[in-house]
């Protein structure tokens, strides 16, 4: 966290109810280091602003009038510069969750009445955390457990196994449990150029662009326990 007090993080907020989105850029221009440096309400103009804004951080609603945030994800992951996705959300179904995550966002709540809570949460996602609402978890780690009881998910496995290192899967266990990359290097005994050469090393092993994504892989793939 020590880094990302002297910068000034960019939010890019995509919400179509306006009084929502009011709350939500208030609540995330008090904190004194982020900023929100474009909102809108649709689809298309978010889709058009990810081509010309350079944000560290995506926060996305997913039932928007013309379509679907997650399409909105998935472009942000293909956009070839470091950003950091978080949905916030009515939806709480098992479909929306996983489809979110694997898209590549890394944190997913759901939307409450109180909003205060929103620049932590920001925080901790740049900070390498991945803040998901407590009945959202629950989603992820069902669907890791029917992966991890499907045998013929374990034969497709075997055959497109990554091979992470002992060290990989010690990290990525880390990084489940929610300690960020400069935590984990500490814990390891290893400098931040290694722990940052390990994550892209598992990041192109496992085929995934997010910490969420790895973390979801990961588990599906039964390389790593699922967090208890
Ligand atoms: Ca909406």
């Amino acid at each position: 966290m020590s880094d990302s007090s002297f910068v000034i993080h960019n939010v890019f907020l995509v919400e179509d109810d306006e009084a929502t989105r009011q709350r939500l850029v208030q609540a995330i221009n008090a904190h004194k280091s982020l900023t929100v440096v474009w909102s809108c309400a649709t689809l298309r103009e978010g889709l058009a602003a990810l081509k010309t804004l350079h944000p560290d951080v995506l926060l996305v609603d997913l039932g928007l009038p013309d379509g679907s945030g997650i399409e909105l994800i998935r472009a942000a992951r293909l956009l070839n510069y470091a950003i950091e996705i978080m949905v916030i959300s009515v939806f709480s179904d098992e479909r929306h969750t996983l489809e979110a995550i694997k898209a590549g966002a890394s944190g997913y709540l759901l939307k409450d009445s109180d909003t205060t809570y929103i620049g932590d949460a920001i925080l901790r996602l740049l900070a390498g955390e991945s803040p998901i609402s407590a009945g959202i978890a629950r989603h992820v780690l069902k669907s890791c457990r029917k992966a991890n009881h499907s045998l013929d998910f374990a034969e497709s496995l075997k055959k497109r196994s990554p091979k992470l290192t002992k060290r990989e899967v010690e990290v990525l266990q880390c990084i489940t449990k929610g300690y960020t990359y400069y935590e984990v290097a500490s814990m390891l005994g290893m400098s931040r150029n290694t722990i940052t050469s390990h994550i892209k090393n598992i990041y192109r092993k496992l085929e995934v662009h997010s910490r969420g994504e790895a973390v979801f892989e990961a588990m599906q793939s039964g390389l790593i326990d699922a967090p208890s």
